[in-house]
């Protein structure tokens, strides 16, 4: 599945979801809900890395809360791109690829 077809299927996914629990998206919410995942993705890193309460959960558990938390995250890095018309693939070609690559052209002048 590519990033659009996966960015369309979650933005249905926590549409239908608000709608049922009547929560509103409105512009801050996208932030909001990267720091809110933010913090249960870092909560299950302390956990895995026994750093914080274990709370009965076996190391499987744990492992696969992280797992699921980390989705999570990119889920709502995803909706936040849509709801704010970033192309993501593009910008990440042109923040990461291209200056990277300029970067090295840069790195093999000087030597
Ligand atoms: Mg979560």
């Amino acid at each position: 599945m590519d990033i659009n077809k996966l960015a369309k299927k979650v933005e249905e996914v926590s549409k239908s979801y608000s709608k049922e629990f009547g929560i509103n998206r409105d512009n801050d919410w996208f932030i909001f809900k990267i720091q809110e995942e933010l913090g249960e993705l870092t909560q299950k890193y302390l956990m895995l890395t026994k750093r914080g309460r274990q709370k009965r959960f076996s190391e499987e558990e744990i492992r696969k809360q992280f797992e699921f938390e980390m989705a999570d995250l990119v889920c709502c890095v995803l909706l936040f791109a849509n709801h704010n018309k970033v192309d993501l693939i593009k910008n990440i070609e042109e923040k990461w690829f291209k200056s990277h690559e300029q970067r090295l052209k840069k790195d093999s002048f000087r030597h």
